[in-house]
């Protein structure tokens, strides 16, 4: 009986795997890993999508991670309303132009249509300015900066995607004002340090940072800084996080402006602005970096479990005095990492066997698997197998404490160079107009000689849209004949050689740009 009972179980273990490959069928692999990996489920409003507990965690770790930072930076959490009125929200007519589209209204209240409708946040610059234009009087309420954790609402109509692209999202929003442009300019820069640290600390993926192009910044700011990430299954880029000077664009319209220090017969300074934000996005590139075709790989540091303890060995043979042993052997080795801070859980089921549960954990992404049998009992050791590249590590059980958190971290840093490799060798630098298409087919990004021209910008995009052989299939049905976006212009710039020409144009090169196909 007990034997049906396992068939029965591994027959479910082979429902429940992943049962496409990433290489193959990359759309169908990331549904399956964050449906399979119990981290999002599919909502009957498209383009939005619940958040599971095992997504979530790595949500809190980041918001635990970044409000440290940001309140030693003297930034301060608040809660503003996630509506607001036509008027206000069309204050700034650059900005209003960019979101317009997508902006979602409550036009009505049960039955009676509203006299005034009411827009959705896409983004808080409008809703919070009219009060930073009450609370700002005089130049010792500079500076400013608050941010907060909420959720805004877009309703795009590109492809919708689990966490890169979804109509509702999380995020967090800073909004600061400076007296001064230097001020502001200082806070963008380290916010931006800040989001390449959350995907390269935490996340455990590279990002490139730069600033966008004047076709692809904020509607309504100054100039965007952007960490971009990149996809290497799908050789995508895709837009990280963005730090935002808004310089005085929005202080003008709302009038937030102080008396000039220098007197009061100067004119008023109007406040330099930054906005700034990080999404559950970043959620998708690491599943899209790290998963494989067993399932989730989460890196130790964001994930909720880090460890899993599964007693191994027992067979019908074992006696009853050795299987106590091997379970409160194991038992005991899940408290000793639950006591040194290692996020450890036992799997203590018996109807499963342990190759089922090996799958299981292994299809959640929890980056060790402890394995304690027989031959561990009585050699005082524990094997343990990391999720990532399946290497085994024999461990002395006195030495459970210092090196299952070596063995995470080790985990943490091999994730990080392996998809820092893969980002560095498909980062390719590009002059000759003739390589840019064939590079781009080969799933690479480009750094390109570039004149700055929004013009030649757009050419590049419009030359590149070529299909492709159309053998993959990619996660965006538009993807292949997609042209190249310019995704940033890198801060690490390669040197211009002089003379050197624009990869596209007879102009001159005035800097490198980073294209790519993108999310
Ligand atoms: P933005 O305010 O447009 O600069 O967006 C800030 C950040 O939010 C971007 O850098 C993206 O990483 C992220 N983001 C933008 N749109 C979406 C979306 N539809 N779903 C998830 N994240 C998004
Ligand atoms: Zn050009």
């Amino acid at each position: 009986k007990k034997d049906a009972k396992k068939d029965a179980a591994l027959e479910d273990a082979k429902l429940i795997g992943i049962t496409v490959d990433k290489a193959k069928d990359f759309s169908s692999w990331y549904s399956q890993v964050v449906t399979k990996g119990e981290m999002l489920d599919y909502y009957d409003v498209s383009g939005c999508y619940i958040l599971r507990p095992n997504s979530y965690a790595v949500w809190e770790t980041i918001q635990d991670w970044f409000n440290v930072h940001i309140k030693k930076m003297g930034v301060q959490n608040s809660y503003f309303p996630m509506f607001v009125s036509q008027r206000v929200l069309e204050k700034e007519k650059d900005h209003i132009e960019g979101f317009a589209p997508e902006v979602a209204w409550v036009t009505r209240a049960g039955n009676s249509e509203l006299d005034e409708h009411i827009a959705i946040r896409p983004t808080s610059e409008t809703v919070m300015y009219p009060y930073y234009s009450k609370w700002i009087r005089s130049h010792r309420d500079l500076p400013l900066k608050l941010n907060q954790w909420n959720s805004v609402v877009r309703w795009e109509f590109k492809h919708p995607q689990p966490f890169l692209r979804t109509r509702e999202f999380l995020w967090q929003e800073g909004h600061t004002a400076h007296l001064t442009k230097e001020e502001a300019a200082k806070e963008v820069d380290e916010i931006l340090d800040l989001y390449a640290r959350i995907y390269e600390e935490l996340l455990a993926v590279p990002v490139v940072k730069g600033k966008k192009t004047e076709n692809e910044k904020f509607a309504g700011g100054d100039y965007t800084t952007t960490v971009e990430g990149f996809i290497a299954a799908t050789g995508r880029g895709i837009q990280g996080a963005t730090s935002h000077h808004l310089g005085t664009n929005f202080s003008k319209m709302f009038n937030i402006s102080v008396e000039n220090p220098d007197g009061a017969d100067k004119p008023r300074v109007f406040a330099f602005q930054n906005s700034w934000g990080l999404s559950t996005r970043v959620i998708g590139v690491m599943v899209m970096t790290h998963s494989d075709n067993k399932g989730l790989v989460l890196p130790p540091r964001v994930a909720q479990t880090q460890a899993v303890v599964i007693p191994v060995g027992l067979t019908s043979k074992t006696t009853d005095e050795q299987r106590k042993a091997i379970n409160d052997g194991a038992a005991d080795i899940e408290a000793r990492l639950k006591a040194v801070d290692v996020r450890a859980i036992g799997d203590y089921r018996d109807i499963y066997t342990p190759g089922w549960k090996f799958a299981e954990w292994e299809l959640k992404g929890v980056p060790l698997r402890i394995e304690f049998g027989p031959k561990d009992l009585s050699s005082e050791q524990a094997t343990v197998v990391r999720r990532d590249n399946g290497a085994k590590y024999t461990v002395k059980l006195a030495e459970l404490e210092t090196r299952i958190p070596e063995i995470l971290e080790e985990m943490q840093k091999g994730l990080l160079e392996k998809a820092r490799n893969d980002f560095n060798e498909h980062r390719i630098v590009v002059e000759d107009w003739k390589d840019f298409v064939p590079t781009l087919n080969s799933k690479n990004v480009i750094v390109s000689p570039w004149c700055g021209d929004s013009e030649c910008e757009d050419d590049i995009k419009d030359s590149s849209a070529t299909k492709d052989d159309g053998e993959e299939e990619e996660v965006d049905e538009k993807a292949p004949s997609m042209g190249a976006k310019s995704l940033c212009i890198p801060k690490e710039q390669p040197e211009l050689k002089p003379g050197q020409k624009c990869v596209k144009c007879d102009k001159p090169a005035i800097t490198y740009c980073m294209f790519g196909r993108s999310y």
